[in-house]
């Protein structure tokens, strides 16, 4: 049985994505690029992103920008001057009256009636929120600040301000988390009525806190089978609530599917704005330095902050087929061949073919390779063994 039932219908667009790098404290298992100096360098690095911005502008000089992306970190911890003043250099720069979708990340407890309210002046129409669970004491644990009541209010602030469409991100596998914890976690999500739900499996990313603790024996991994018992009961209960899972992590309300995160599964060009911050325009990709005072520094002394790498057609072709085979719309073999060659198409039909008579994939109506609802569950293996070594 296929459970990705939907096919998303994007036209080519362009998105930029702004990484807004501060957060009030760490949590134990992140390992994304933050750090905690807002009130030291958050004018300075509004800044040097608007200054980026003016200086890269031409990379989107063809592009219609479609979705606007700020991320983090924690983009709520930037005071709302701050946003404010970000918004209108943005704005200054690039032609945004076309974007569709202009997305903030936040932290539940900074999600107040005073700063929904700006956001709505502000034009920002979607807010992804980092919920993780809905158990306090497994909150407190992973070190997140908020608790389960403050994500209710903070909906609830959105709706009042009219910001509706709403992301909650969740992670399973959790310390301390059980199967049935875990359920009355997505339940209470569902509750919400979100209009996007995205789901992670935890992982112990080397140096971090959770790390360290699990290496002194202080947390114990939930199992394996438990985790993938977690993944399956989410997708049930999502699906029979009337949400699509329209990407492996990624599950949305009709119409309400990520447009910006799509741009990246869709190999459609982005440019991304700040520290740690990746462009890429079909072709190269850029990377923006993963340190405050270096990315500053050099945006000040007129220069990019970026390295470039070029991709190689293998690497181009393995990104495409596992991006694409992690959504719902599957992996388009005819533009496989047309994009890569014969090689590296027949590469793909050999081996899909294994998958098919596994019941791992199928072909769907269009004729584009696809996942079932037991490849979707072995997806790593799949997406592996896929890849094209030249
Ligand atoms: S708030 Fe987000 S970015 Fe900041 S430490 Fe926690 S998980 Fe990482």
């Amino acid at each position: 049985m296929i459970i990705f039932a939907t096919v998303f219908d994007l036209m080519a667009m362009a998105g930029i994505y702004v990484h807004i790098p501060f957060c009030a404290s760490r949590c134990s298992y992140c390992d994304f690029f933050s750090t905690l100096r807002v009130s030291d360098v958050g004018r300075q690095y509004v800044d040097a992103v608007v200054a980026e911005a003016l200086m890269r502008r031409d990379e989107l000089a063809d592009e219609q920008v479609k979705t606007l992306y700020l991320g983090g970190g924690t983009p709520s911890q930037l005071p709302l001057s701050l946003l404010a003043d970000l918004m209108k250099g943005l704005r200054a720069v690039f032609d945004l009256d076309g974007v569709e979708e202009l997305t903030i990340e936040a932290n539940p407890d900074d999600v107040v009636p005073d700063w929904c309210h700006v956001l709505s002046e502000l034009g920002i129409n979607r807010v992804s929120m980092g919920v993780q669970s809905f158990e306090d004491d497994i909150l407190r644990f992973i070190s997140r600040r908020h608790t389960s009541r403050q994500v209710i209010d903070a909906v609830a602030a959105l709706r009042t301000a009219g910001i509706d469409n709403i992301s909650i991100d969740l992670i399973f596998g959790l310390p301390g988390q059980t199967v049935a914890s875990w359920t009355d976690t997505v339940r209470r999500a569902i509750a919400l009525e979100p209009r996007h739900i995205s789901a992670y499996g935890l992982t112990f990313e080397p140096g971090t806190r959770l790390w360290h603790q699990r290496e002194r024996g202080e947390v114990t991994e939930v199992p394996e089978e438990q985790c993938l018992e977690m993944y399956s009961i989410l997708i049930r209960l999502l699906l029979e609530s009337g949400y699509e899972h329209y990407e492996i992590s990624n599950f949305s309300l009709p119409g309400y599917q990520s447009r910006h995160n799509s741009s990246y599964w869709n190999d459609t060009p982005y440019l991304g704005l700040g520290a740690a911050a990746h462009s890429y325009d079909g072709r190269l990709r850029r990377y923006n330095p993963a340190d405050l005072d270096q990315y500053i520094g050099a945006v000040k002394a007129g220069k990019p902050a970026f390295q470039t790498e070029e991709l190689t057609l293998c690497e181009r072709y393995d990104e495409r087929v596992m991006l694409s085979l992690r959504t719902a719309s599957g992996v388009d073999a005819e533009k496989l061949q047309t994009d890569f060659g014969e090689e590296a198409w027949r590469h793909f039909i050999t081996v899909s073919r294994g998958f098919i008579d596994r019941g791992l994939m199928l072909v769907d109506a269009q004729g584009r390779y696809v996942l079932t609802q037991e490849g979707i569950m072995l997806s790593d293996s799949v997406i592996r063994d896929l890849m094209w070594d030249e």
